[in-house]
């Protein structure tokens, strides 16, 4: 920790993101500390990465960590265990910025605690939008916090939204790379197995995500985070196929013209822009190369094959509890899928039926929605025995 560098904490350093992250700060030639990191799962690569980077906490969320040998741990590091210490370090006046790289609707505590201290929010987990969009988007204007899309798509938009004015935007383009599916028909859709939905053409990511980009739940997810970040009428959002993953998302002007953010996959970079904003650094992150020939393809996508793009546009239109309904039941769907309890094809229609029976409210407390998130997961285990 110093006092020039701006000090981090990591809310899931193992994952994907966090361990990207973790490469970004190493490049950041001290610009960027990681003080405090946090995971619920791999906690022998948690104790790796502290005995590596003498952090001041590190937390291990799980109870497991209880029977975790912890004795190689360095003599800088304190070990805090559970929700209580992952909310300790958050709130932390030594802490400036939390990146949120939690998976699933878990996230939305760390990200909340972050915005009620008024610190700078670097947000992966679109989750924590997806359950409680206006809900986080209200307390971030009433403490004054800054929330940084590090979703690449969000943050392209980001990026994009800076070369005109907010009025002056008509719409923006998600682009999605189609996953690993995009030319299967609807029957071989329900042949797939879970093998072949963890293999990702272009992206490599924890393996809730990837199931989520298989079946463009993930895309639907990233429609309803756009809705709330960028404070979005669902009708100005939409979503081109793009396969090559070069083009992050694009917004267009109301004169026609259209912005976009170009760069390989690779998503050091979104995490280093969130992480640095409002500077720009020379970065690990891959360079594209135009010395070589290189292809760029869109295609609009296929409602019909990939329903679940179409239940992320009602829920964004819906609003209220339609998002929580929505990713507490994907949540569910996705685990049972990887279970080996669902079919790939049937994960879409589970969320369909729970979304359209769930008591809709159009204005819930934050408990509200933890309880629907609640009752989604549920129900599913319900429409699995039915
Ligand atoms: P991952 O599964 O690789 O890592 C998740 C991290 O969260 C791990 O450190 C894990 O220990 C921790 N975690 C899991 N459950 C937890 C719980 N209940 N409480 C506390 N911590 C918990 O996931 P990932 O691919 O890094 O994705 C993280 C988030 O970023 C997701 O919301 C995802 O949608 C988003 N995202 C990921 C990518 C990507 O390229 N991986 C891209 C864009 C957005
Ligand atoms: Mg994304």
């Amino acid at each position: 920790m110093t006092d020039t560098a701006k000090n981090i904490a990591i809310l899931g350093s193992t994952g994907s993101i966090g361990r990207s992250a973790l490469e970004v700060i190493a490049a950041s030639e001290g610009r960027l500390c990681a003080v405090a990191l946090t995971a619920h799962g791999n906690l022998t690569l948690l104790e790796k990465q502290a005995r590596e980077l003498k952090p001041r906490w590190i937390v291990a969320t799980d109870a497991v960590a209880a029977g975790h040998d912890w004795s190689g741990l360095p003599k800088e590091t304190q070990l805090l265990t559970g929700l209580d210490g992952l909310l300790q370090v958050v709130r932390d006046p030594q802490v400036d910025t939390v990146l949120s790289a939690i998976v699933g609707s878990a996230g939305l505590q760390g990200a909340w605690a972050a915005l009620e201290s008024g610190k700078t929010l670097a947000l992966a987990n679109k989750e924590s939008l997806v359950v409680a969009g206006p809900l986080v988007m209200r307390l971030a204007s009433e403490k004054g916090a800054r929330i940084l899309p590090v979703d690449s798509e969000h943050s392209a938009i980001f990026q994009a939204m800076q070369a005109g004015r907010r009025e002056e935007v008509r719409r923006v383009v998600l682009t999605a790379s189609g996953g690993p599916f995009r030319t299967l028909t609807a029957a071989q859709l329900c042949q797939v197995s879970v093998a072949e939905a963890l293999a990702h053409p272009t992206w490599k990511m924890g393996q809730k995500v990837t199931i989520d980009s298989a079946t463009l739940m993930n895309k639907a997810l990233e429609i309803i985070e756009a809705r709330w970040l960028f404070g979005l009428d669902s009708r100005q959002i939409g979503v081109a196929i793009h396969p090559q993953s070069i083009v992050h998302s694009m917004v267009e002007y109301i004169d026609g013209s259209v912005i976009a953010q170009l760069s390989p996959p690779d998503m050091r970079l979104p995490i280093q822009y969130a992480l640095c904003w409002p500077e720009r650094r020379p970065g690990v992150a891959a360079k594209l190369d135009w010395s070589q020939a290189m292809q760029l393809q869109f295609e609009p996508p296929d409602f019909e094959r990939f329903g679940a793009l179409q239940l992320g546009l009602e829920a964004a239109a819906a609003g209220g509890t339609a998002g929580a309904a929505l990713n507490g039941a994907n949540e569910a769907a996705v685990a049972a899928f990887l279970a080996g309890r669902l079919g790939f094809h049937e994960i879409v229609p589970a969320c369909r039926s729970i979304i359209e029976n769930h008591n809709f409210d159009p204005n819930p407390t934050l408990p509200q929605v933890l309880e629907v998130d609640r009752w989604a997961r549920e129900e599913v285990s319900r429409w699995i025995c039915a």
